[in-house]
């Protein structure tokens, strides 16, 4: 039994199971074998590529959960990028706010945790403050 990746031409990629590569070709010849996910029967075979190219073929047949993960992928980076431009100074966040707002400190972009009041009061100042998302996994490794 041969496993073979196949492509159709739209780039759908998939799996065939053959008897043997001359299997495969006669098959081929004959347009038996079709893409799974459209149904073409004109498919080449890919070069035989590691177990590890094949999450791309689960991907390809769900193209929604694709771009799912392609915006998750953009948020974690906008957010990781916000991360590296900002200073965490953690729950002095209101404290060194106010400092940098009165030119106490140098001015720079800080990021850290306050309370909802301590939030609400800064604003009130007139110092800016945005409330970030931050999801645990991304926190783990800057700090
Ligand atoms: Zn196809």
């Amino acid at each position: 039994m041969k496993v073979l990746d196949l492509q159709c031409p739209h780039g759908h990629r998939f799996e065939g199971w053959f008897a043997s590569a001359d299997d495969f070709e006669s098959q081929q010849a004959r347009k038996l074998i079709e893409c799974p996910i459209c149904g073409a029967n004109e498919v080449s075979r890919l070069p035989s590529a590691p177990r590890l190219n094949l999450s791309g073929a689960t991907e390809a047949k769900n193209p929604a959960g694709l771009e799912q993960a392609q915006m998750q992928a953009r948020v974690m980076r906008a957010l990781r990028e916000v991360l590296e431009k900002t200073e965490n100074v953690g729950d002095r966040f209101a404290e060194e706010a106010r400092r940098i707002h009165y030119n106490e400190a140098p001015a720079r972009n800080i990021r850290g945790v306050t309370t909802p009041e301590d939030a609400r009061a800064l604003v009130d100042e007139g110092i800016q403050v945005m409330p970030l998302p931050v999801p645990a996994a991304l926190k783990e490794p800057l700090q």
